[in-house]
């Protein structure tokens, strides 16, 4: 318990820090990125045009180590929508679907039903890309990445399944503590952010894994349209 609080405590002045120093830092960085754009043109030697492409790729990876540092620790957000889970997924998988390709990785979306929640849409958008990345990033050779959102019982359930390199059951339990990566860029924060939101969501994230087949994960969210349905309750259709 004392290690969870000084855990706690430890992410809480990560995020404060990082938040402090993100926007100065990523203003120049987008600038350079604006000018390396300008640089860039078909006269230009093939190697030339290579470094330009590599220092883009480069800068955008350090906004997104950022991106995660930003995330960790951050207190849940007042801000909720009712959306559509499937809907998100779709949009997730289209944000990231440049990413896949780029690594043979294609996401496929097997099976839907209507979901509706309330939640803040940033973070479940988040969730959903930190999710579906590392599922990219866990099939270095290519592969599929089978994902659904159905109704259950009470809760909505999204599968991200991977054909990946998989995690023994020790790996499996380290997920979520914050810096464990292993990835040579990696910066071990995705997980602590996913199990922080789906925490802040009410809901639940199951994980099943073998070494060399791959990795599926399960998050499940509470369906409170299920429990007040169970009671007899309906919304009236003027609330929409
Ligand atoms: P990062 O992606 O920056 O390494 P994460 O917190 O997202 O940090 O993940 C932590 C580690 O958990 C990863 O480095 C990887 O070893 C492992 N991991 C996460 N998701 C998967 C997956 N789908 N398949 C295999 N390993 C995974
Ligand atoms: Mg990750």
């Amino acid at each position: 318990m004392q290690f969870m609080r000084l855990e706690a405590e430890r992410l809480r002045t990560i995020s404060e820090l990082t938040s402090l120093f993100a926007h100065e830092i990523r203003n120049p960085m987008q600038t350079t990125r604006g000018f390396l754009q300008l640089l860039d043109s078909p006269e230009l030697s093939s190697k030339k045009r290579q470094f330009i492409k590599l220092s883009i790729d480069e800068l955008d990876r350090a906004n997104s180590i950022i991106s995660d540092y930003l995330a960790v620790g951050k207190p849940a957000s007042e801000e909720r929508q009712r959306i559509e889970l499937a809907s998100e997924l779709s949009r997730a998988a289209n944000v990231i679907e440049a990413y896949a390709a780029n690594q043979g990785v294609n996401i496929k979306i097997e099976a839907v039903s209507e979901c509706w929640i309330n939640v803040n849409p940033q973070q479940l958008r988040q969730l959903l890309i930190n999710l579906l990345k590392n599922a990219i990033e866990s099939m270095p050779d290519g592969g599929s990445i089978h994902t659904s959102v159905m109704k259950e019982t009470g809760n909505y359930a999204i599968r991200i399944k991977d054909e990946g390199v998989g995690m023994t059951p020790e790996q499996v339990n380290k997920l979520g503590s914050p810096f464990y990566s292993l990835k040579s860029t990696g910066t071990g924060l995705g997980m602590v952010v996913c199990y922080q939101i789906v925490k802040q969501f009410g809901g639940d994230m199951l994980v099943s894994s073998e070494l060399g087949s791959g990795t599926e994960v399960i998050v499940q969210l509470p369906n409170f349209e299920f429990a007040a349905e169970a009671r007899g309750w309906r919304r009236p259709r003027a609330n929409g």
